[in-house]
């Protein structure tokens, strides 16, 4: 085993689709081609938009496609204590603040937020309130290993990033922080449609202490009209009957040569060969156009 820990964080939103396969797959390559450690995390943190059941048929999905992980899930709905706390550590540090905006305070400035409750350190007794986190306007960074060097100026490009909604959830880019630290997650490789995301997680590791993982995104497989394949598109949930077809369809996107036919049989044949002829440099940064 080598330092390498990577990571597949769904979540579950809808069953696992073509998208979220190359996702898993290209995660799993890049992990057991450097004989790394992967891990599964279900980010199960809005249950308004979770769909009953998609949790588990995701696990059972992956493990019929022979994506095994190492260790148990780690589930964000049991983490709430913990990313409590690290909220109120960065309230005490005045790191973050409570912020009472309404959506409308913020479409005058084109939903960037303009700071105006920053240094609220103490929650509101008679409003519903966010908290966010200060951003400065530093240049943030990342150097992917697909996409290059991609960088934003925080306070200007994105604004305060809420940490915990006004509905009391947790955000996204405050628990993915959190838990690729709890982790050691030590390599990234997701959907290019969170680059935008990566320099204000870089940003929060560097407040909290945390070591940068390194980062690669792969292009994101967009229909006819540039959306993302998404359950709102025409994404339909991967059949396990068709393992080894998806499988293979998921290797012809990320660009990687394909096994021989007489290994297409079984999930493990075709990942095995997969592992061994694994070229992250061959990932384009951008993909062609998918017919519906
Ligand atoms: N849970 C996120 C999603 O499904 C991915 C998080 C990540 O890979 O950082 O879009
Ligand atoms: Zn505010």
């Amino acid at each position: 085993m080598s330092g390498y820990i990577g990571r597949f964080a769904p979540s579950p939103t809808g069953l696992l689709h073509i998208g979220s396969l190359i996702g898993a797959l290209a995660s799993y390559l890049d992990a057991r081609a450097n004989q790394g450690r992967w891990l599964v995390r279900m980010e199960d943190l809005d249950p308004p938009r979770e769909m009953p059941g998609a949790a588990s048929a995701i696990l059972q999905s992956l493990e019929d496609h022979g994506l095994t992980w190492d260790g148990e899930v780690l589930w964000q709905s049991q983490r709430h204590d913990v990313y409590r706390q690290v909220i109120n550590d960065l309230l005490r540090a005045n790191q973050a603040f409570y912020c009472t905006c309404s959506r409308r305070d913020l479409q005058q400035s084109k939903g960037i937020y303009q700071g105006r409750c920053r240094g609220r350190l103490t929650a509101p007794a008679d409003q519903d309130f966010a908290c966010r986190l200060q951003v400065d306007n530093q240049s943030m960074a990342v150097d992917d290993a697909i996409q290059g060097h991609f960088s934003q100026q925080l306070e200007r490009e994105v604004g305060d990033v809420i940490l915990q909604r006004k509905d009391g959830l947790f955000a996204y880019q405050l628990a993915v922080v959190v838990d690729d630290a709890y982790q050691g997650i030590t390599h990234i490789v997701r959907g290019a449609d969170l680059l935008d995301s990566t320099p204000r997680q870089i940003y929060l590791q560097r407040v909290l202490g945390y070591t940068t993982p390194q980062y690669g995104h792969f292009p994101v497989i967009t229909d006819e009209q540039g959306e993302k394949f998404s359950k709102q598109t025409f994404a339909t949930a991967i059949d396990s009957a068709d393992a080894c077809n998806n499988l293979c369809l998921a290797l012809a996107f990320l660009q990687q040569p394909l096994p021989p036919v007489e290994l297409c049989q079984e999930v493990e044949a075709i990942l095995a060969w997969a592992v061994e002829h694994w070229s992250i440099d061959s990932i384009p940064s951008e993909l062609g156009i998918v017919k519906s």
